[in-house]
């Protein structure tokens, strides 16, 4: 499999569908662990820590990434970030856990349709790399 820099950096920075599209339609399996009318949340398929879920709106509207958030995207944001909250709790990351937004080439992102990284159930570093 590409790296994680190998990959954002053959990614195409587009509003065109992605595999996540695929995965909310349910036309790829994925391993759902939180599903409501709004979002959609799964575990990552590569994942960098032992619960690491991806949660994302099912509706993409414009928002590739977070640099393309317009004032209109404002709720959907919010409902990101409180559901990795409930997540994290379902999860049982008492001790805590990290969240990523990746935006663009040097964010390493490689899926345009945003999405925010729920990683836990082992110490993190600082810096990130
Ligand atoms: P990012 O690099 O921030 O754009 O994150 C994209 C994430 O999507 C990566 O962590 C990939 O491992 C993950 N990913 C790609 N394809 C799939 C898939 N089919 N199922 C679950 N996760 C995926």
């Amino acid at each position: 499999m590409a790296s994680e820099k190998e990959a954002a950096f053959a990614a195409t920075p587009s509003d065109a569908p992605t595999v996540f599209d695929k995965i909310i339609k349910k036309e790829i399996p994925s391993t759902v662990v939180y599903e409501d009318d709004k979002v959609l949340a799964f575990r990552d398929i590569n994942p960098q820590a032992p619960v690491h879920i991806l949660i994302v709106p099912k509706v993409k509207d414009g928002l590739t990434g977070l640099s393309k958030a317009e004032e209109r995207h404002f709720e959907i944001l919010g409902r990101l970030l409180y559901t990795a909250k409930l997540i994290a709790k379902q999860e049982r990351l008492d001790d805590g856990f990290r969240i990523v937004i990746n935006d663009g080439p040097y964010g390493c992102q490689s899926v345009y349709h945003i999405h925010v990284h729920l990683l836990g159930g082992r110490q993190m570093n600082w810096p990130p790399g």
